[in-house]
């Protein structure tokens, strides 16, 4: 009863107009899909500067396409030259924000207590979170990569009540799979997924674990896209390459 989710990661690509033109074609291939928001929630993750634009677009006519950002300031407002609060990106509509993201811990100082600030910041602006975990080839050489992504989960919901977690989505994206092509086999998707939920009954029970959808990420496309999805623990996709290109991902919203 966990209704999937097909999230496109735009990363740092297109500006608005690109943004435009994009949601313009891609509502296009939806409709012509028939793609029923009841059956797969469809969602863009631009980059700040592009979600005015995608959010005119989808309320002018109503377009089964939620949207969101790729990051948040841990701070609510003030003196903090260069960040998005999460109110203003609630106030554009936007429903969900990517949190802890690779390139985001790679590239920037996102630790886990700052990506635990994330994640309230994003719950309290009453938007949900997409927890992003996932060994890189190192950890997945050593055989420790399930350890690794669930622990990854608990380094950030360990304080969270029943009540937060069950705000939150986790997309397990391992590193190694990022971008190169190399995408995980069915079956280390589903057990990566699985061992998250399955540690997620243990601290918040049941339902939560029952509720809480898991997205895999990393080099999906419309070619693998059919295989993972069969996958019981599997929800959806946090996809990067393939969501630049409106017919691929829209070939990827029809197999799931
Ligand atoms: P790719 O689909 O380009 O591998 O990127 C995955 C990703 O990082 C989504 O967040």
């Amino acid at each position: 009863n966990r209704i999937p989710l097909v999230a496109g990661n735009w990363k740092m690509n297109f500006n608005h107009l690109e943004a435009t033109y994009f949601v313009q074609k891609f509502a296009w291939l939806l409709r012509d899909a028939h793609v029923d928001p009841r059956t797969c929630e469809v969602a863009l993750m631009p980059s700040f500067t592009s979600i005015r634009s995608v959010q005119v677009l989808v309320e002018a006519d109503d377009l089964p396409i939620k949207y969101g950002a790729q990051s948040v300031s841990v701070t609510s407002q003030g003196a903090f030259t260069g960040d998005v609060s999460a109110d203003m990106l609630a106030a554009l509509g936007c429903s969900y924000v990517i949190v802890g993201h690779s390139e985001r811990r790679k590239y920037h100082p996102e630790d886990d207590a700052n990506i635990v600030d994330q994640v309230r910041a994003v719950l309290a602006a009453g938007m949900r979170p997409i927890l992003c975990v996932g060994e890189s080839y190192e950890e997945r050489k050593q055989g420790i990569e399930l350890d690794f992504a669930v622990g990854q989960v608990r380094d950030v919901t360990r304080d969270l009540s029943v009540e937060e977690a069950t705000k939150l989505l986790i997309a397990y994206e391992p590193v190694w799979a990022i971008g190169t092509g190399m995408v995980a086999t069915p079956q280390s998707a589903q057990d990566a997924a699985k061992a998250i939920r399955d540690d997620i009954r243990e601290t918040f029970g049941d339902e939560t674990a029952t509720s809480l959808r898991i997205l895999y990420g990393g080099s999906v496309t419309s070619k693998n896209a059919s295989q993972l999805i069969t996958q019981p623990d599997v929800d959806g996709f946090l996809v990067g390459g393939a969501s630049l290109h409106a017919e691929e991902l829209a070939k990827i919203v029809r197999l799931v």
